[in-house]
């Protein structure tokens, strides 16, 4: 850690530094005056391809710059959003932000990078949510193969029938589903059966537990399960090469953690994407120009 004169250790911002305050708990104003103010933004955090480690995408990871306590965490407001109903224009703003950058990097950068955003199931309620969608997509061009959701399982049970419309007319538009935090909700596979979905999200608790014999199996398990139902496998929160190892064997497709990148910035993004060499990021432009 380097120093001052007076030895006060610099600590250099990362954006995954949040500020840790166990009892902070925002109120609705207070959420309400932060989107006005444009407090909230998104990092991102790199996803690849296994074995072959070639970078596949980016999840957007929502983060709020408060004036006093610092970067805090989306686990201390979403909920306080969900509860007071704010998550509708704070899921917006996710969604359009995404888009945004997107189009910035497609046409400023000629990077084709497909962003997933997390989606709460509160915003599947809102009748506007898949035009909205489309609108931003069509508004900003960008395909909708390059837009991923990430829904978790209450998304799918709550309101089945609704659920089935909203991924049809998504899927429909060329925009990817994920189920994430998979293993932790309550969706029977009776359920999950009847939904055509493209990603497995394997939640980080399965991965930490990966290289115990139980563990293990049970990761397998669940990479089969996601095959079986013709999606492909994503395990988040990967740390360390053992977890990645057993992954590898066990056929997941793609891993996302600590180990390979931590959530960055929209700038540190972009020159960690130039530098992956992944041709892919590339090629719609270098089509583009040949012919
Ligand atoms: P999630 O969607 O499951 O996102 C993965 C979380 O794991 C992120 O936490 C990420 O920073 C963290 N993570 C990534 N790699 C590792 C790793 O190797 N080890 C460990 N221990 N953790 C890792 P984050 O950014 O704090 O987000 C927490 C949750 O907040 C997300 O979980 C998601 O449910 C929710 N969230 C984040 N952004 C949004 C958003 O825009 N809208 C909604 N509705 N929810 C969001
Ligand atoms: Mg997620
Ligand atoms: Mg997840
Ligand atoms: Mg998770």
């Amino acid at each position: 850690v380097a120093q001052t004169s007076d030895n006060t250790p610099i600590v250099q911002y990362r954006p995954e530094m949040l500020a840790s305050c166990a009892e902070y708990r925002p109120d609705y104003n207070e959420l309400k005056l932060a989107l006005k103010n444009r407090e909230f933004f998104l990092v991102y955090q790199p996803k690849f391809d296994l074995p072959s480690m070639q970078l596949q995408g980016l999840e957007a990871l929502l983060r709020w710059r408060h004036p006093l306590r610092g970067v805090v965490s989306p686990l201390v407001f979403i909920s306080v959003a969900e509860q007071t109903g704010l998550i509708a224009a704070i899921g917006d703003w996710v969604v359009k932000a995404a888009i945004m950058q997107m189009e910035s990097w497609q046409r400023q950068e000629g990077v084709y990078v497909s962003v997933a955003v997390n989606v709460s199931p509160l915003q599947l309620k809102d009748d506007g949510f898949v035009a909205r969608i489309k609108a931003l997509l069509n508004l900003n061009g960008i395909a909708g193969e390059f837009l991923q959701l990430e829904l978790t399982e209450s998304s799918l049970i709550e309101d089945p029938r609704r659920a089935h419309t909203i991924i049809a007319e998504l899927r429909s538009a060329g925009v990817q589903i994920a189920l994430d935090d998979f293993g932790t909700g309550y969706s029977s596979l009776a359920a999950l059966q009847t939904y055509q979905l493209d990603y497995l999200k394997m939640d980080k608790s399965f991965v930490q537990k990966i290289q115990t014999r139980q563990g293990r199996s049970v990761s397998h398990a669940i990479i089969q399960l996601g095959h079986a139902l013709e999606m492909r496998v994503i395990a988040e929160g990967v740390e360390n090469a053992e977890q990645e190892a057993a992954l590898c064997a066990l056929t997941c497709d793609q891993v996302q953690g600590f180990l390979y990148s931590h959530p960055l910035s929209a700038d540190q993004c972009l020159a960690f994407m130039k530098q992956s060499g992944s041709p892919d990021l590339f090629a719609v432009e270098e089509a583009s120009v040949a012919s």
